[in-house]
């Protein structure tokens, strides 16, 4: 079994038709045929697939996993990507990417991916005051909560 065979196993329903939609023409032919066999094994016909895109992309999930903006999935990759952007940013942690920089030392930050839908959940590198998406907002909004109600008791 190849490990992108392997990954695909791992998908729930929903997550394979985010995958067809978005990425299923950026994979090569061999990757193309796995993600053809998985979808028949599972008997996801292309109206299967439709209908769960149309169900997903209404659906509101209220837990406190981070969950791609796009397609909701929870599979999402993390890399440090070399922080590059420093322009018009404000912030403590900014000023000292742009002060490391002007020395030239490499700040990383974090940049967060959908594995699912390719969607770049926060790309530190984007420009833009979008650093975090709502989500993730959401997210951390989330954890605090939990930390403020568990204070409470
Ligand atoms: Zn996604």
């Amino acid at each position: 079994m190849t490990k992108l065979e392997k990954i695909l196993e791992q998908y729930e329903d929903f997550e394979l038709a985010f995958l067809v939609k978005y990425k299923f023409n950026s994979y090569l032919e061999t990757s193309k045929q796995a993600i053809t066999s998985e979808l028949s094994k599972r008997e996801l016909t292309k109206e299967k697939l439709e209908n769960l895109i149309a169900k997903y992309e209404h659906q509101r999930f209220h837990d406190s996993l981070l969950r791609c903006p796009r397609c909701f999935s929870t599979k999402i990759g993390k890399d440090s990507v070399v922080f590059w952007n420093t322009y018009g940013r404000i912030g403590l942690a900014d000023n000292i990417a742009v002060f490391d920089g002007m020395r030239g030392k490499e700040t990383y930050k974090e940049k967060l991916t959908c594995m699912v839908c390719d969607f770049v959940i926060n790309d530190p590198n984007s420009g833009g005051l979008i650093a975090l998406s709502d989500a993730v907002s959401r997210f951390f909004q989330k954890i605090w909560e939990n930390i403020t109600n568990k204070n409470r008791h």
